[in-house]
């Protein structure tokens, strides 16, 4: 006989009800955040209302609102207003609230003064996975990736910018005149409509323009000369070869389980001023005494790389590319050798190159060596241009030149920094979907970074350890 699975008829009383639990296996992740959070000491993070207030209508605790946002994060629901939604449908939602369906405005205020607190629970969780021995590599990579904001790339202005949107209004202003003034010699009857049309548009467009004349105050005004009118904190920014208007995320990921276990939002660009900071926090995470650190060129700063080595951790960074002698088919600086017992160079002809004079420059001492045989040198042309040869050193260079050999024995470190730190991003961004944040400024930002790695981290560890081992470290 042919027949079909068939469910219950929606009218059927069951004679035992069946309870919520009931719908929640014991190895379900949402049984993690329940644990998680019941074990936060939230009052100590600082979230608001940990401690009930005396008078006024009661409010939810934070713990119900944390679980909610961590299960949304989970599960790829990031948005207050689905949320909301779902704390009304979802069982497993239910289960993890008793029930409790705060409105989309709560659940969105909850984020944004509480995140502060929210990064210190995503910390708690790095915390955890370094007591469970996650981190035994003492090997991070360094990566950043640029995240769009909500601000369109139409309501960010830079002095470029502005001119050029300044520069065409005025020609199109210019152009509706002419055709103002041609219109005016026409018969009456006919270019009426035209006229009022045209009058229409330059003083739609003449307000336009005192629009932007404002906003060239304010650029003026601003410290970067970068205005954004939506996110007043993003900016805009390069990414493989194009512009996007958003933050900057830093992360230090583990080379041994692909953890986060550091990250930082910011809005500067460049990844050239990130190196110390991060991995000093990474270290930090981590509670070793011994780190090292791979990054990519982008992060190559003398500066940097020394407050490493001043901090005890070892650096691999390579060289950038940028050498003009090089791309010009000259030497390049490693083709001459430091002898330090005598501070000075030897050549590619075999000249010595003497210290001739220090100078500091971006408060940086620098050395600098030549040799007065140049001008009868056989391989001038592929020295230089100049009169002699002029090289440049660093007072820290040696630091710098102790990484490069490192690198040099430790080809694979590279491939080791691409594998680690790519795959987190990925996956965050396509967790997060087409625009990456949904919130403004860089406290609302932070704090939803903070969730999307908290979700990341807890999914790579449920993923390493199940989530009975996880349920029973967490209740430890
Ligand atoms: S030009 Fe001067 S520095 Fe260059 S190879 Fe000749 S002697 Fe040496």
């Amino acid at each position: 006989m042919k027949r079909f699975i068939r469910g219950e008829h929606r009218g059927q009383s069951t004679l035992l009800p069946e309870s919520l639990d009931d719908y929640v296996s014991d190895t379900n992740p949402v049984r993690v955040v329940d644990v998680f959070v019941d074990e936060l000491d939230l009052v100590n993070l600082g979230f608001d209302g940990a401690i009930p207030a005396d008078t006024g209508r009661p409010a939810y605790h934070p713990e119900v609102l944390l679980k909610i946002y961590i299960y949304g994060y989970l599960n790829r629901i990031q948005s207050s207003r689905r949320l909301e939604r779902e704390a009304q449908r979802n069982v497993e939602l239910m289960w993890l609230t008793g029930r409790l369906m705060p409105d989309f405005k709560t659940i969105a205020s909850f984020r944004k003064d509480n995140s502060k607190a929210i990064r210190g629970v995503c910390r708690q969780f790095v915390v955890l996975c370094q007591q469970l021995g996650l981190f035994s590599e003492n090997l991070v990579a360094i990566d950043g990736s640029k995240f769009k904001a909500v601000n369109n790339r139409d309501r960010n202005f830079t002095s470029a910018k502005l001119k050029r949107r300044m520069e065409e209004i005025e020609s199109s202003i210019n152009r509706y005149l002419a055709a103002l003034d041609t219109a005016d010699r026409q018969e009456p009857t006919s270019s009426e409509a035209r006229t009022v049309r045209l009058e229409e548009k330059i003083a739609k467009l003449k307000v336009q323009m005192k629009e932007l004349q404002a906003i060239e105050i304010r650029l003026n005004d601003s410290p970067d000369k970068q205005v954004s009118l939506t996110d007043p904190d993003a900016r805009s920014m390069m990414t493989r070869g194009t512009g996007i208007v958003g933050y900057n995320v830093q992360t230090a990921v583990d080379a041994q389980h692909h953890l986060i276990v550091a990250h930082e939002v910011t809005n500067v660009g460049s990844d050239r001023d990130q190196l110390s900071s991060m991995a000093k926090q990474a270290r930090e995470a981590m509670a070793s005494d011994s780190l090292s650190v791979v990054a990519d060129r982008g992060y190559f700063k003398g500066e940097e790389i020394l407050a490493c080595h001043n901090a005890d951790i070892t650096a691999y960074v390579p060289k950038p590319m940028t050498s003009g002698a090089k791309a010009d088919g000259r030497f390049n600086n490693d083709a001459f050798i430091y002898d330090t017992a005598k501070n000075r160079y030897v050549c590619p002809a075999g000249e010595t190159l003497i210290w001739r004079f220090s100078s500091v420059e971006k408060g940086m001492k620098l050395h600098r060596y030549w040799s007065s045989k140049c001008q009868g040198c056989a391989l001038k042309t592929q020295c230089t241009p100049s009169k002699q040869r002029r090289v440049r050193r660093w007072e820290h260079e040696a630091i710098l030149e102790e990484m490069q050999d490192r690198l040099s024995n430790a080809p694979d470190m590279m491939r080791v920094r691409k594998r680690t730190v790519e795959h987190p991003f990925g996956t965050l961004k396509q967790w997060m979907g087409a625009t990456h944040f949904l919130t403004r400024r860089l406290d609302g930002v932070s704090a939803e970074m903070s969730l999307n790695v908290l979700a990341y981290n807890m999914k790579r560890v449920m993923k390493i350890l199940g989530t009975s081992s996880l349920m029973k470290a967490l209740s430890a």
